[in-house]
């Protein structure tokens, strides 16, 4: 009922018409760019590891003891989006994740395989739970409709899920972590615009930094991704904006996270 009366506050909210970032997001200075474009530069692209089913949930049981108690914090602070997360593994091996209607995140094997270490996970999840805490699945019309018709395809098809530690920070146990099954890597995230994928970034390294989570460290996977942006054969940078900017953006974000401590940003409208 409480959860019922709450996302239908946020879709009162949704109808003011208000799309993009919910937050004031820091510019990305000269320095930064230039420093990101040297660094993507000379990095390596992302490179897939073998990881077995039982090293899958084990990592993704980790990542969610470290982050989901500090997100839930944070999504309850912003008090403007969905932070009842329901998270769905799928066996899919494209390094991508995605944010769905109804708190719905699909995490893929993918991102386990390709991520260099646990921060790295950390930060994709994050990233997702950002879009849901800000709201951004429900704020576009556009995205709505898309949802629905993709989203139902794609939770259709999945046979086994993992349940976000959502009850206090509970961490799931071993039953309840199973991999998915079947779902084909085609269907990437809904379109978010630039602002909003910005924004999720932002609120991936504040709920990072709460965490106690090396954003150093979580922050080489954007590297990666940038250096291998020319390329295809990774589908997160179908749905996701890969390059410089992104990593420039990320250590604006992260600079000015460090300057308040960890304070939310102020408010875009
Ligand atoms: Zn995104």
């Amino acid at each position: 009922m409480q959860r019922r009366s709450f996302l239908a506050l946020s879709g009162s909210f949704a109808a003011c018409g208000c799309s993009g970032a919910v937050h004031r997001l820091p510019d990305i200075s000269n320095g930064n760019l230039a420093l990101a474009q040297s660094e993507v530069r000379s990095a390596s692209g992302p490179q897939r590891r073998a990881v077995s089913d039982d090293d899958v949930q084990a990592i993704l049981r980790a990542v969610s003891r470290r982050i989901v108690g500090p997100a839930l914090h944070t999504c309850h602070e912003m008090n403007v989006g969905v932070c009842d997360w329901k998270f769905r593994i799928s066996s899919s091996r494209t390094m991508n994740a995605s944010a769905w209607p109804h708190g719905y995140i699909v995490v893929n094997r993918g991102i386990v395989e390709y991520a260099d270490n646990e921060e790295q996970v950390c930060l994709v999840i994050a990233h997702e739970i950002g879009h849901q805490a800000a709201n951004h699945v429900a704020t576009s019309q556009r995205n709505r409709m898309v949802g629905a018709l993709v989203g139902g395809v794609l939770l259709g098809a999945l046979s086994a899920a993992v349940t976000a530690a959502n009850n206090g920070g509970a961490v799931p146990n071993r039953s309840a972590v199973e991999l998915g099954a079947r779902v084909g890597g085609t269907v990437g995230e809904l379109s978010f615009s630039k602002e909003q994928e910005r924004e999720a970034d932002y609120l991936a390294a504040l709920i990072l930094y709460r965490s106690g989570v090396d954003l150093d460290r979580a922050r080489g996977l954007l590297v990666a991704m940038a250096h291998a942006s020319g390329r295809t054969e990774t589908s997160f940078l179908d749905s996701h904006p890969a390059g410089p900017e992104r990593v420039a953006g990320w250590d604006s974000a992260v600079a000015e996270i460090r300057a308040s401590n960890g304070k939310l940003p102020a408010r875009a409208f």
